[in-house]
């Protein structure tokens, strides 16, 4: 399609027509049919609605990690208590360090906290978010006891270097995949890379029941050690099982296996339509001054569980901000920043002396824009856009358009006020 000419807003043009976008917070950017409709009859009827005892529970947590290449799944009831079950198996002590990125979820970060390990913010790469192999090498210490890597939106990291050096080392890395289910890098999909792999089932993630989760391991001792901090420290199942060591109730119910394995059936359909759109929208927006949406990685395969725009600030006065601001009108609203601010600027990083487990560390010890350039840089030109797979090729091509409207029209009112020069910004 050629671009339309450049024709800045003005006085008396049409204003945009707002969209009307499938949202993943009801039924039009959800799907739940019939297959969930008969597994919860089939729950319900059985009287049975406890994870522990369940057929329901260990039927997933073994379609899931068949799907994932991996011996062992468990099942709880959030994205953060996977990530806690992960640490929790682990046993990690006052004093250890977990490396992480303080662009994520925050129920990826304070289950270190709550373990009362310390964790160690390591810089990401200011085009995607994610942390890297050479960030994480270069916040390895003899302390360190875990690395947790967050696959941002669904690309996944560059860390293949990482987890080979920590393997050497025996420090265990754990994969947070749950923004990245079905992303691949070399036909291997996200978590499957680490020791463990971690997902969230709620409301907004590309599969849900939700609220829900699950770890995925190959290690035997690992799976026994997840199984035990999700019940209590108690295992079930085993020869004169004793409560031997802390944990608590992370279970979900029968309930959400029976709507996970449908919406399991579901996942690389809808995946696949999450790509074809963003594929369609990269193209849309070539060209659009002063965005750019990075392609996946060499080798890898993204899974969009949200499209992450760059904004030139160059070009676009006021940045992502600027952008966010026009679009909401529109019926669109995007993340400028995507989580405000660095995970240690939050409260309770920033009175970190108060808690015990941060060892007196504040923010500043934690990370600071000298320290960490890449995170700093990748919040500031960062505009996330919510993605779907109910999106249709016109809505794409809106969004597409609107987003070039828009960009033009801002561009242009900073070409106004710069002083000139002999190139126009086009
Ligand atoms: C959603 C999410 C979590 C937390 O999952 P919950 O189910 O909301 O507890 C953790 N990490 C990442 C990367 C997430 O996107």
């Amino acid at each position: 399609m050629p671009s339309a000419p450049y024709s800045p807003r003005e006085a008396g043009d049409e204003p945009l027509e707002p969209l009307r976008l499938p949202s993943d917070r009801d039924h039009t950017g959800r799907t739940f049919g019939d297959p969930e409709l008969s597994n919860l009859a089939a729950v319900l009827q059985s009287g049975h609605l406890n994870a522990t005892g369940g057929e329901w529970t260990p039927r997933f947590e073994r379609a899931f990690a068949d799907r994932h290449g991996r011996t062992h799944g468990i099942a709880v009831n959030s994205g953060s208590a996977a990530v806690h079950t992960a640490l929790g198996a682990l046993g990690l002590n006052e004093g250890d360090e977990v490396i992480t990125t303080s662009i994520t979820d925050m129920g990826a970060v304070l289950p270190i906290v709550l373990e009362g390990a310390t964790p160690v913010f390591c810089d990401v790469d200011p085009n995607t978010g994610n942390v890297s192999s050479e960030s994480i090498l270069q916040a390895l210490t003899d302390r360190t006891r875990a690395v947790i890597v967050t696959h941002l939106f669904g690309q996944i990291a560059d860390v293949r270097e990482a987890i080979a050096t920590c393997r050497d080392r025996g420090v265990p890395l754990i994969e947070d995949a749950a923004q990245a289910f079905l992303a691949t890098e070399d036909g291997d999909v996200a978590g499957s890379l680490g020791d463990l792999g971690c997902f969230s089932f709620q409301q907004g993630k590309h599969m849900t029941t939700g609220e829900g989760g699950v770890v995925v391991c190959d290690d035997d001792e690992l799976d026994k050690h997840c199984r035990r901090f999700v019940n209590k420290g108690f295992g079930y199942g085993e020869q004169r099982p004793d409560h031997d060591r802390p944990g608590w109730n992370a279970r979900w119910t029968e309930l959400q296996a029976a709507v996970a394995l449908a919406q399991l059936d579901r996942l690389q359909d809808v995946v696949d339509r999450r790509r074809e759109r963003a594929e369609q929208f990269r193209q849309s927006l070539a060209g659009a001054p002063g965005l750019r949406f990075e392609a996946p990685r060499p080798g890898t395969e993204h899974s969009y569980w949200r499209v992450p725009l760059l904004i030139d600030r160059s070009v676009i006065p006021g940045g992502p901000d600027a952008l966010a601001q026009e679009l909401r009108p529109l019926g669109v609203g995007s993340a400028p920043r995507y989580i405000q601010k660095p995970a240690f600027e939050c409260e309770v990083f920033r009175r970190g002396a108060e808690f015990g487990a941060l060892r007196g560390l504040g923010a500043e010890a934690l990370g600071s824009p000298d320290r960490l350039p890449g995170t700093y840089a990748f919040l500031d030109q960062v505009l996330v856009l919510p993605w779907n797979e109910h999106l249709t090729e016109d809505q794409v091509d809106g969004l597409a358009d609107r987003l070039r409207h828009i960009a033009e029209r801002l561009a242009h009112s900073s070409h106004d006020t710069a002083v000139e020069t002999s190139e126009s910004p086009r």
